[in-house]
Formats: C-alpha cells, sequence, structure tokens
C-alpha cells in the first residue's frame, strides 16, 4: 500500500470542531503525530492498533525537534503508512504546515491538508466575539505575538492603522509589547481588548479591558498561554453575545461512544466531553455445547449473547436449538438488551434459577472473576493501558454501564484513582452503581436513571459549588 500523510486541522479544542474529513483521517489512521494543544479525546477515533506519537512542544522546550518531525513523517510514509500530522486549529495557520508539505514534496510524499477551525476565529466566537461586525469591523488580520529569532520586528506602524480586528496569536509572552507598540504607534489607549484562553475547552476564560489596562488585569488574573489576544471594537460585543449556558466550564469524562445521546446532551448545555477509550470486543470462537443437556441459559449481559448467536450462526446454527431453555437475565439491562434481540427473559435474577444445568454465558474476564464458569462468547481487550487525564481536572465521571466501569478501571492508574476523590462519580443505575464498589470504589456515588437526570443532577451539583 502507497504510504500518504495527512495534514490535519483538529479544530480549538472541543471534539465536535473536528470536520468530518478529519474525523474519517482519523479513523483511517496507522500512526498519528499530535502536538501538545491536541485535545487528547481525539485519539479515541484512532483505531486501537494505530501507534501514537506525541512531539507535543512546550513553549521552551521543544519535546521533537521540527526536522526531526518532518523525517519521521517522510519515513512512515515511505513505509506504506496512513500517517496523520495532527494539529491544533488549522495546519495552515502558524502552525509549520506549510514546512511539513514543503519537504514532504521534496521527498516525493503524497499529502493532503484537512483544514481544521483556526482558533484565531473560532477561539473569539467561544466568547461571544464575533470577528467582524457591519458596525464595528470591516477586516480583521491574525498576527503571530512570537517574536522572530533573528529580532525582526513585525510593522506596527501598518498594524496599529488596520481598522479592522487584529488577533495576536501565541502573544502572551509579548503581551505588554503588544499593547505598548499598539499605543506608541497611535492606537487609542481605550481600545478594548480581550484574552480568550483554553478556548472552547473546559478551562476557557476571558479577560477584558482596554490597551492600557490590560496588561494589569491579565496579571493579576493569571491568565496565560495558550490565548488569543483581541483588539478592537468587537471586544464590547462579549458583553451581549456570550454563551450562557447551564454546564458552562464544567468537565465531565464519558466511555466514547457507549451513551450516544448523552454526550450531545452533555454538549447543548455546555459542558466539555471528554471521553475515555472503550475496550475492543473480541469474539471467542467458542466450540457450542450439546444444547440438550442443559435446561437453563443463564445471560450475564446483552452483548454475550449477540456474539453467541454470531458464533452458532457461523456453524450452521440458530436460536432454535436454545427454544427448550429457559432463559435468566442477570438484570433489568441485560432483559432489555435481549429483548431487543427478540428474546423475553423468563426470569431476571443474578443467579442461575437451576442448580444444575444451567449454562452461563457472559464476557471471559467477566466470568472468570465472578468464578461461576459458563461460556465466554467475547473477551473485552483494553485499548489503550492507561488513561490520558489528570482525573482531578474533571467535576464528573459518568458511568452509563457495568461494561464502561470495567473499561475505566482497566486504564486507571493508582495516582488517578486519588485524584478521582475531587470527581463527582454518576451512575446510571443501581447495577452500575455496585460495579463501581465491586472494583474497589469507595467514594459518595450519585445514581442517575435517565439522560435527564444526569443532567439535572449535575446541574445541581455545579450550583452548589
Ligand atoms: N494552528 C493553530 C495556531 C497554532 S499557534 C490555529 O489555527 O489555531 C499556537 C497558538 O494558537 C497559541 O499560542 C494560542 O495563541 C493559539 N491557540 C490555539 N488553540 C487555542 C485555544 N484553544 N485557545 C486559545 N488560544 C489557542
Amino acid at each position: 500500500m502507497i504510504g500518504r500523510v495527512t495534514l490535519l486541522g483538529a479544530g480549538p479544542g472541543n471534539p465536535e470542531l473536528l470536520t468530518l474529513l478529519g474525523k474519517r483521517r482519523l479513523k483511517e489512521a496507522d500512526v498519528v503525530l499530535y502536538d501538545r494543544l491536541i485535545n487528547p479525546s481525539l485519539l479515541a477515533l484512532v483505531p486501537a492498533q494505530a501507534e501514537r506519537i506525541d512531539v507535543g512542544k512546550l513553549p521552551n522546550f521543544h519535546k521533537v525537534k521540527q526536522s526531526a518531525i518532518n523525517q519521521l513523517l517522510v519515513d512512515y510514509a515511505q513505509n506504506g503508512k496512513q500517517v496523520v500530522r495532527l494539529k491544533a486549529g488549522d495546519p495552515y495557520v502558524f502552525g509549520r504546515g506549510g514546512e511539513e508539505g514543503q519537504f514532504l514534496r521534496e521527498h516525493g510524499v503524497t499529502f493532503d491538508v484537512v483544514p481544521g477551525l483556526t482558533s484565531a476565529i473560532t477561539g473569539l466566537a467561544a466568547v461571544g466575539i464575533p470577528i467582524t461586525h457591519r458596525d464595528y469591523a470591516s477586516s480583521f488580520h491574525v498576527i503571530t505575538g512570537h517574536r522572530q529569532a533573528d529580532g525582526r520586528q513585525l510593522d506596527w506602524e501598518n498594524i496599529a492603522h488596520q481598522e479592522g480586528t487584529l488577533v495576536f496569536l501565541m502573544g502572551m509572552a509579548a503581551l505588554t509589547d503588544i499593547c505598548q507598540s499598539l499605543m506608541s504607534h497611535g492606537r487609542q489607549v481605550t481600545t478594548p481588548v480581550a484574552i480568550v484562553q483554553w478556548a472552547t475547552q473546559w478551562r476557557q476564560r476571558l479577560v477584558t479591558g482596554t490597551l492600557k489596562d490590560i496588561d494589569a488585569r491579565a496579571h493579576e488574573q493569571q491568565i496565560g498561554s495558550p490565548a488569543i489576544i483581541v483588539v478592537g471594537e468587537v471586544v464590547q460585543l462579549a458583553a451581549i453575545l456570550q454563551p450562557t449556558l447551564s454546564l458552562q466550564g464544567v468537565h465531565v469524562l464519558l466511555p466514547y461512544t457507549v451513551n450516544s445521546q448523552l454526550y450531545p446532551a452533555l454538549q447543548d448545555r455546555g459542558a466539555t466531553v471528554d471521553f475515555y477509550e472503550r475496550s475492543t470486543v473480541s469474539r471467542i470462537p467458542v466450540k457450542l455445547p450439546d444444547w440438550t443437556h442443559y435446561q437453563e441459559l443463564f445471560i450475564c449481559d446483552g452483548l454475550a449473547y449477540r456474539e453467541l448467536l454470531k458464533e452458532m450462526v457461523n456453524k450452521g446454527q440458530d436460536q432454535r436449538q436454545l427454544a427448550h431453555l429457559h432463559v435468566t437475565a442477570k438484570n433489568p439491562t441485560v432483559a432489555k438488551r435481549l429483548q431487543r434481540q427478540g428474546i423475553l427473559a423468563d426470569e431476571v435474577s443474578d443467579t442461575p434459577m437451576v442448580a444444575e444445568g444451567s449454562l452461563a454465558i457472559g464476557e471471559k474476564g467477566h466470568l472468570a472473576r465472578s468464578s461461576c464458569g459458563g461460556l465466554a462468547t467475547y473477551e473485552l481487550i483494553a485499548k489503550n493501558s492507561e488513561l490520558p487525564w489528570q482525573l482531578e481536572e474533571f467535576q464528573a465521571i459518568i458511568f452509563p454501564s457495568s461494561a464502561s466501569v470495567q473499561d475505566f478501571m482497566m486504564g486507571v492508574s493508582r495516582e488517578q484513582r486519588q485524584q478521582m476523590a475531587q470527581c463527582k462519580l454518576i451512575a446510571m443505575g443501581k447495577q452500575v452503581e455496585q460495579a463501581l464498589r465491586q472494583a474497589g470504589i469507595e467514594q459518595v456515588v450519585i445514581q442517575a436513571t435517565t439522560i435527564d437526570d444526569v443532567l439535572t443532577k449535575l446541574e445541581r451539583q455545579v450550583t452548589h459549588e
């Protein structure tokens, strides 16, 4: 297979602000090289077997040199890999994407560019500042605040006399100079200025002021990089257009894709939702038993039954072979899942109904832990050996199912377990709460049954803090 590099823009941070093509490219990737500002949630979209390389640069500490990154891109592509170079915002806006493209072209490597939403525009919108407005600004200018190593100066005379909105990226270290230069070249000291830090992410912050006082305000409120500096009359609009949502600034951790309705419901209320990766399901090609030896099928989870059916069909059997069996679902959720698969459980019980002649089916690890034996029809394989998060940064971790607890526990370190003490844990249902207890979690767990219930309880927790 011919290798290819995609220079991919991840947008400003919120994972839903990735383009559809960007999402597809992540799903197709063999290797992903990502930057410091990348939201780790996006890596949940990458296939389990793909290689992930953190080439992130800290402001004064170049982790991987640009020349080394360029070479890695070429080497992987020449080895036939689908390579994604994942960058914050848009790859061609102060992202060195152009340089990488030149290098790839020189080395004859096929590449494409998937644009991303640049923080220079979306970072403003996130706090209610439209970059242009008929009454206030008819152009905008995106400028680097990072001083050139060779001492070259920006053309301040020109910049200060622009009518439009000025947006400085990478400018926090030079904030004093930027304001001074604009004022000394004729910009009014009362010109509104905003600083937006961590735009579209849970720790998003906004500080506003004027050219004269923004420096002191930023210092006072300890706002730092990464941030965008916005200079111009449009800044005033933040007072009117700033989003006001009930879960704004609330940071929630969810298992990826486990509950497709929960995610948008949280996002729509302004919460920032990050994901931990689900483990992958691997079917076990079991030897099917002689069904006539059994009287009861004890089903530990819906997936176990689905995998069993697939295996049966592969071996020339179908559900009719099971018609004589009494079906016991381990809990109401399992019963509901079975219903969707066309089976009405005879019983809901956490233990088998008959002493002998009962066959339990479930996940391999689960059956081993519960020591009830039985037929393991699938196995969960941890996708990622660790969770890429500081868990104290989350207000809440939501567990929609017992399986999600299992996935979470597979990746959590001892240190992260301590960090969890600061988070609210929300279990959807009694069984899930029990699964948390069984996993050794002792802190208070909030129980919620429906999505609305989760939202209400979360809102209550946040307003009480
Ligand atoms: N290619 C990126 C910019 C890379 S330069 C883009 O299009 O957005 C890095 C600078 O971008 C940071 O120093 C900061 O000024 C800005 N930046 C990127 N993401 C940001 C975010 N979420 N919030 C605030 N500033 C951000």
